[in-house]
């Protein structure tokens, strides 16, 4: 495994550490959402990344465009805007007879902010590119958005909130399966099952994002 930078060693060893594993009434958990609680209807997930993006250290100008606002779309919005959004895009093909890929496909690295979405392919490569002001046609909705701990071979592990523990939330490590074929990555895990595969839309790669604590 290759070195981690002083950024994503912070990201890894301090900042998730404070916050994960939580749950709703912990004084960690309030760190990623002070103001959920049972039946709000709305998800937790986006505390998380606004959490780690705070800790790292944001301007003005990045507050202003909604990094730490914890809204799904709007950190993919964020990203954009300085540069950091790495879209997901399959460049691979999968050859099905003989259960193998060729090609290469970009992954996100320890501490980048992922987001999965909705979309139907065709939705994902027009939508997912462009300021969610800007979408055309068909939506692809962001689901949900986490951190990367590991991405490598199938079988990765990503540092979520939103997690449904009985009829509270948390926040927790988890595991996830890529399939590298269809750009998919099980969705949460939540011990109910039967949620359904969503896309691995993209990610925030932390080292492109101006972040004021450790410079890249
Ligand atoms: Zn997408």
């Amino acid at each position: 495994m290759e070195q981690l930078n002083a950024r994503r060693r912070y990201v890894l060893d301090v900042i998730l550490p404070q916050v994960v594993p939580s749950s709703y009434g912990d004084a960690k958990f309030k760190l990623i959402d002070s103001k959920w609680k049972p039946g709000a209807g709305y998800t937790t997930c986006g505390g998380l990344p606004a959490h780690v993006a705070n800790q790292l250290g944001v301007t003005d100008k990045c507050r202003a465009q909604g990094i730490v606002g914890s809204g799904l779309a709007s950190l993919r919005d964020a990203a954009m805007m300085q540069n950091a959004w790495v879209h997901h895009d399959l460049q691979l093909r999968w050859f099905a007879n003989d259960m193998k890929i060729e090609g290469t496909m970009k992954r996100p690295k320890p501490g980048d902010l992922y987001l999965l979405c909705s979309g139907e392919e065709s939705a994902h490569k027009t939508n997912c590119i462009c300021l969610s002001t800007k979408t055309k046609g068909r939506p692809a909705k962001v689901e949900h958005v986490g951190v990367i701990i590991s991405a490598e071979g199938t079988l990765w592990k990503t540092a979520d909130a939103g997690q449904s523990n009985g009829n509270a939330q948390c926040a927790k490590y988890c595991d996830r399966t890529f399939n590298p074929g269809t750009g998919l990555l099980t969705g949460e895990t939540d011990g109910t099952g039967g949620r359904p595969m969503r896309r691995l839309c993209g990610w925030l790669d932390i080292d492109k994002y101006p972040f004021t604590k450790f410079p890249v």
